[in-house]
This record gives C-alpha cells, structure tokens and sequence, in this order.
C-alpha cells in the first residue's frame, strides 16, 4: 500500500469514526448499530460496503436489500450472498468528496436498512447480536464467535492438507529446467535478432519459476532457491550460446559448438570484445531478476496471506501518523 494511500485510509476511517485494518486495507468497526466493512478496490477511492443482515431471523429478501441503492447517489449496485450484502460505491472525483461520499453511503444504507428491520447478524450463521469483522485468509468476514471459530479451523484444515500436498523436487527441476531452456532459447532467439537482452531474461526468471511450480504441484523455498541456481546457470548458457552463433558466422573456418567452447580464448585473445560480452551478460542477469523477484514475493505473500486469519484490530495502524511526520 502507497503511503499516501494509507494515510487517505487512516483519514476516511477517523472521519467515519471506524477504524483502518492496514493488512487488508480494509475499513471496519460498527456504525448505527450494524457491522460494517469497507473494501477498496485495487488501491481506489472505489470502495465496497458490506453488511450481514437478517429478517425475522431469517434469510433476508434480496430484492428488499437492493433497495438501499435507490436511496444513495453513492450506491451503485448491490449483490447479496446470504445474509450478505455487498453494496458497490462510486468513487469520487477527490478525497475530500470520496470521504463524504463514504459517510453518506453509510448513512443511508444503515438507515434503509432499520427501516426495513433487518437485523445485524452474522454472515454465516445469521445467528444476531454481536458481530465482529474478521480477517479470514485475506478477507474481511462479519462473524459471530463460533462461526469465526468454524472458519479457523477449516482455513488450518485447508493448511494441513496443502503442506500434507507433497512436494515433487524431481518433477519440479524437469519443469525449472524446461522453463529456463525456454528462457536461454529466448536469448539467443532475440539475441541473434538483435533485441536488448531485456525480454529474455524476463522471460527466463518467469518460465523457470513457474516450471519448478508446475511441476512440483507448488514453490517452496527450496524450489525458489533451485530455480535461482538453475536460472543463474541458464542465463549464462544462453548467453554464451548467443555469442557462439554470431561468432561462427563472423569467423569462416569457426563452427558453433567449437566457438563455444572457444569463448574463454576469443575474450581473452581479444577476437571478442569482453566489456560488451560481460556487459550483455550482466543486463540479462539484471532482468532475470526482475522477471523473478514478483513472481517470488507474491508466492511468499500468497502464502502468508492464506494462513492468516484474526479478528482485525486497529492497534497497528496506530503507530503511523508518525511515520508521516
Ligand atoms: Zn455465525
């Protein structure tokens, strides 16, 4: 999350009187005396605002549930899944209106909904009374108690059976070393094109991760710490391959396989010019690594992300208005 992204949450959530879950940028808490979250969308002033309501201690109408858009400029649309509802807003032009829009919707939409008795309940159970917002693998949930309790346990059952999920190391070096062999035919394809070295060393980083992940059914550390070896071995094969092929065509009596083993002699001899071929070298190293660090970063999150599950509390995001400063 960009700070000053952050920083709009903390203020929407301390206009609204609720509070800002940094991990899921979510915005919770209670307001007019129903569970409420807020849920921007991919870092906009587009938010979503959900409820859980219940009937007469029943399944609530979902035609009664969508008549709260009528009621807000900011509502645009409603879905409703069980005692669910997620109403959609409509962003607005800047901060300042995004906040009031906010309020209003809140507003309005909890005021439709009293007047119509519909109840705060939990989303899963449709039990009433008191509901907490819950951080469930990544998402916020309104819950009762027990229901949350439910949910911890299928999430860790959900945890044990993908550990329990074998790692295939074999089928997974096959699939790294097919992906990287993809990648070294990109370097020398573009290379021989007379592309930068850019594209390929991109594709190099994705393709041997995601060949390892593949094949081995999922990336562990292992896996990222063996596709890193293959990857450095590969990028310097292709590369080298690549040179190869222009040094054949260049000297006559030269063919490919002995220019390869030659290269040492050719750089040291001076017949190829070392700042270019290390020079080249190093930049598909470089993008190599910028087609891998995403895909790693986002493994490792995806992971920590899907263990994780908490009622969400405001305590961290308490310590930031001073990171500001
Ligand atoms: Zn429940």
């Amino acid at each position: 999350m960009k700070k000053n992204y952050k920083k709009a949450l903390i203020e929407f959530s301390e206009q609204l009187g609720l509070t800002l879950d940094t991990q899921t940028a979510t915005i919770f808490g209670v307001h007019n005396g129903y569970s409420v979250c807020l849920t921007p969308v991919n870092e906009s002033y587009q938010f979503t605002l959900s409820v859980a309501v219940s009937y007469g201690e029943g399944m609530p109408d979902a035609k009664i549930l969508k008549g709260a858009v009528s009621k807000s400029k900011t509502v645009r649309a409603c879905t409703v899944q069980g005692y669910r509802a997620n109403y959609s807003l409509r962003a607005g032009m800047t901060k300042k209106k995004t906040g009031e829009n906010l309020q209003e919707a809140l507003l309005a939409v909890t005021s439709y909904l009293h007047e119509n008795a519909l109840e705060n309940c939990c989303q899963s159970c449709g039990a009433l009374g008191a509901t907490e917002v819950y951080n469930i693998s990544g998402t916020a949930e309104i819950l009762c108690e027990n229901c949350f309790s439910k949910r911890c346990e299928e999430v860790a059952e959900k945890e044990t059976q993908q550990n329990q999920k074998k790692e295939n190391l074999i089928g997974g070096i096959v699939g790294a070393l097919l992906g990287s062999i993809l990648g070294a035919a990109a370097i020398v394809l573009l290379g021989q094109l007379g592309y930068v070295a850019a594209l390929s060393g991109l594709i190099l980083g994705v393709c041997t991760l995601k060949g390892y992940e593949l094949l081995a059914g999922r990336l562990s550390k292992k896996g990222i710490v063996i596709s890193i070896i293959i990857m450095l071995i590969m990028v310097y094969v292709g590369n080298r391959v690549d040179w190869s092929i222009s040094a054949a065509q260049y000297f006559e009596d030269l063919d490919i396989l002995t220019a390869f083993r030659l290269i040492p002699d050719l750089l040291k001899e001076g017949y190829l010019e070392s700042g270019v071929y290390y020079g080249n070298l190093a930049m598909v190293y470089v993008f190599t690594l910028v087609g891998a660090v995403p895909t790693i970063i986002s493994t490792l999150r995806a992971k920590r992300q899907a263990n994780v599950s908490h009622k969400m509390s405001g305590d961290i995001e308490k310590r930031w208005p001073k990171d500001f400063q």
